[in-house]
């Protein structure tokens, strides 16, 4: 409640679940009622309703490349999904996109994983440095096999990019995952 109104909001679960304990992380939206609460106003100690984690959005298991695609705050769920799969030890491409470098977030922690899992190859992409996603830079940052496993998320031109790209690069098309963090619509 907020200011005595119910508004609902979904936010994706950006960690495993961790002792008990979920976590999603929220960018402050210019404007946004509830971010901007949960920013500013909530603290620790406080309670908020919640309705039980639900969705399609999940990693699948399985042996194949996994290569996760994200832009802006779509990284959340990705980041939960990268520490799912790192301990099974398959190969897996996590690809960032951001505005620029001071926009870019968990990148310590996905440089430090990195760091520890040679399993593990990080690419990124600065708007301002490098330009959008291209297909010619996804094909370099794609696994040579492309029997992969791929899970993408962003705003919406980026997945309407992406869908393409990964389709164009012969990504099989009910291996690519898609999840839209407004309402859905068609990539065609
Ligand atoms: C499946 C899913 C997963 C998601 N996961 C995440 C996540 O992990 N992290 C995350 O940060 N977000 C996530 N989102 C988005 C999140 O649910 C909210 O949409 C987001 O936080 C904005 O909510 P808000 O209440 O702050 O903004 P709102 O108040 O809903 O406003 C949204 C935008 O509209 C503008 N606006 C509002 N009212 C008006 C008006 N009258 N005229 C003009 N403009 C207006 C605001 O300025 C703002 O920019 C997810 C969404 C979905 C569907």
């Amino acid at each position: 409640m907020i200011e005595g109104q119910e508004h609902r909001r979904t936010y994706s679960l950006s960690a495993l679940l961790n002792a008990g304990q979920y976590r999603i992380s929220v960018k402050r939206e210019a404007g946004g009622k509830v971010s901007g609460f949960l920013h500013d106003h909530l603290k620790v100690g406080d309670q908020v309703e919640l309705f039980p984690p639900a969705g399609e959005f999940v990693l699948h298991g399985g042996t194949k490349p996994l290569v996760l695609i994200s832009g802006g705050v779509g990284i959340t769920p990705t980041l939960a999904m990268l520490e799912a799969a790192l301990p099974s030890g398959r190969p897996i491409h996590f690809i960032h996109c951001a505005r620029n470098s001071a926009a870019h977030g968990f990148r310590a922690w996905v440089d430090g994983l990195a760091a520890q899992h040679p399993q593990l190859k990080r690419f990124y992409c600065y708007d301002d440095v490098d330009g959008l996603l291209s297909q010619e830079r996804l094909d370099a940052w794609l696994p040579a096999e492309r029997d992969l496993d791929a899970y993408f998320l962003g705003p919406k031109g980026f997945m309407k990019a992406v869908s393409g790209h990964l389709k164009a690069l012969g990504v099989p098309q009910d291996q690519a995952h898609h999840e839209f963090f407004g309402p859905a619509a068609a990539l065609e």
